[in-house]
């Protein structure tokens, strides 16, 4: 396995710490806002992380944080609090917020189809955590003081630079006024911030009553999860020159050395050539497909088809292409095991020397950075392939362990059989003879709708098909078909 690792910048050989094991941390979101699609880009690529090492026989513990610490609008220690941001736009308090958008965030989660990562781990719930680290890194000599609270002295550390492979002076110069005009270099970095009474979320600290500096959770809760050494961290490409960079000078200062071997960037969803972004208010949400009747799948299948390392321009266009690809491909995948249902299984196997050979091409994508693009691609060529169905079809919905892309489940939808069981075991009673084919399509797309929590579609349909005659319950976990 081959990882693009910007430590080294090249593509690494995957060594795991331990064998057939892969520790993951990943930033998590912070939750003053939505999420929006350019949030669920990075994590719709790192759950393809995540799959990939569980399709080839690891075993993952996939951590991710929730930035619910009011931290500053900017990435250095500066700007407007984002917690308190939040709770003003909406009249609500700081942890209304919080929680208000970890829900909007797991609904989105859960709407892509993104693994539930193993610990999903809220800065303010590890507080002490923080604390006991910043306390170490102060024993080893690393911090000095100034009213603003207690800085990570960047001197110490003299690869400080390495990772970011930045100039600092030419970085920093022209930079913002500084809030705290007592630093010795403008990229020293609090690590927990006093002497702020308006700041509504504060905790006693061995320093005064405060709050973490926003970079210290994410050291805190990755290496009491995965270990002061681990295998994989990922967060996106902003995150090199200033937190990533400051995460391993923390590191350093605690336990002399820095903590993930492999460090993994993602490139930015972008919306009319800008990044897509909380800040520039350009952003679209998974809610907003839904409401405009898309399958949110739809956008988990347009992000596959983009390197993480390439990033992707979003349209309209380029999701409504999606859609109609994938639709394709559910239609595929429906009429094979339509085919299979109706003339049997083990007719026209290839040489199994064959199916290996796809077998492998597939490992051989996953391998190469795990290459979601040319593992879709490679799709679309077995399709065309002359294996047999029965092949192409297992194939396929093997593969789609690492796609996230439902295959099994929506092409069962699509089988127009007498009985059959849909997701969720529903199952769909009817008399198939008074049914066209456009009613079973429409039947079909109110259980997506259903699905994908578009209620508004859903009984518009439902009405569509009471106006043609045809009267649905949903009823024990069934569904029920009369004509009127
Ligand atoms: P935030 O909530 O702003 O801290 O962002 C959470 C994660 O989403 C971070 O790891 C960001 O790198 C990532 N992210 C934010 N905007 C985009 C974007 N337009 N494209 C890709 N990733 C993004
Ligand atoms: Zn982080």
């Amino acid at each position: 396995m081959k990882l693009y690792n910007t430590l080294t910048r090249k593509l690494d050989d995957f060594k795991p710490i331990k064998p057939n094991f892969v520790g993951i941390y990943s930033c998590g979101p912070t939750v003053y806002w939505n999420q929006h699609i350019g949030n669920m880009y990075a994590y719709v690529q790192w759950d393809s992380l995540v799959r990939t090492f569980r399709y080839l026989g690891f075993k993952v513990k996939w951590v991710m944080n929730i930035t619910d610490v009011g931290h500053l609008t900017s990435d250095e220690d500066s700007g407007e609090d984002k917690m308190e941001k939040g709770a003003k736009r909406e009249g609500l308090s700081v942890w209304k917020i919080a929680d208000k958008y970890i829900q909007q965030f797991k609904e989105s989660l859960s709407a892509l189809n993104i693994t539930p990562p193993d610990v999903m781990c809220r800065a303010t719930e590890h507080i002490q955590e923080q604390i006991d680290l910043i306390k170490k890194i102060e024993l080893n000599g690393f911090t000095y003081h100034t009213q603003t609270g207690l800085v990570f002295d960047t001197s110490k550390f003299s690869a400080y630079a390495e990772f970011s492979h930045l100039n600092l002076d030419q970085q920093y110069a022209g930079a913002r006024v500084e809030v705290d005009s007592e630093k010795k270099k403008p990229w020293d970095f609090l690590l927990w911030v006093t002497n702020q009474p308006n700041h509504i979320m504060q905790w006693d600290s061995p320093w005064g009553k405060g709050f973490p500096g926003w970079h210290i959770e994410c050291t805190a809760m990755s290496t009491k999860y995965l270990g002061e050494q681990f295998d994989i961290h990922t967060g996106g490409k902003e995150h090199i020159p200033v937190h990533h960079t400051n995460e391993i000078a923390q590191a350093y200062g605690a336990f002399g050395r820095q903590t993930a071997n492999y460090w993994l960037h993602n490139e930015w969803l972008m919306f009319d050539g800008q990044k897509i972004s909380k800040s520039l208010g350009n952003n679209v949400l998974v809610g907003d497909l839904i409401n405009k009747g898309y399958n949110p799948l739809t956008l988990r299948y347009l992000v596959l088809n983009s390197h993480y390392r390439t990033g992707l321009n979003f349209s309209w266009k380029s999701l409504e292409g999606a859609q109609t690809a994938l639709n394709r491909l559910y239609d595929i995948v429906s009429e094979l095991k339509q085919r299979l249902d109706l003339n049997g299984e083990n007719k026209n196997l290839s040489e199994p020397e064959e199916e290996k050979k796809w077998q492998q091409k597939f490992v051989e994508a996953l391998e190469n950075d795990f290459n979601m693009p040319q593992a879709l691609a490679l799709a679309w060529e077995l399709i065309k392939s002359n294996l047999s169905d029965q092949e192409k079809y297992a194939l396929l919905l093997d593969w789609d362990q690492v796609f996230g892309l439902n295959l099994a489940q929506n092409a069962k939808l699509k089988i127009q059989n007498f009985e059959y069981q849909a997701e969720k075991s529903k199952v769909l009673i009817i008399s198939r003879s008074k049914l066209t084919q456009d009613l079973l399509k429409l039947i079909d797309e109110r259980e997506l709708a259903r699905q994908a929590k578009n209620f508004s579609k859903a009984d518009q349909i439902r009405q569509d098909l009471e106006s043609q005659g045809f009267k649905l319950k949903d009823q024990e976990g069934k569904i029920l078909i009369n004509k009127k």
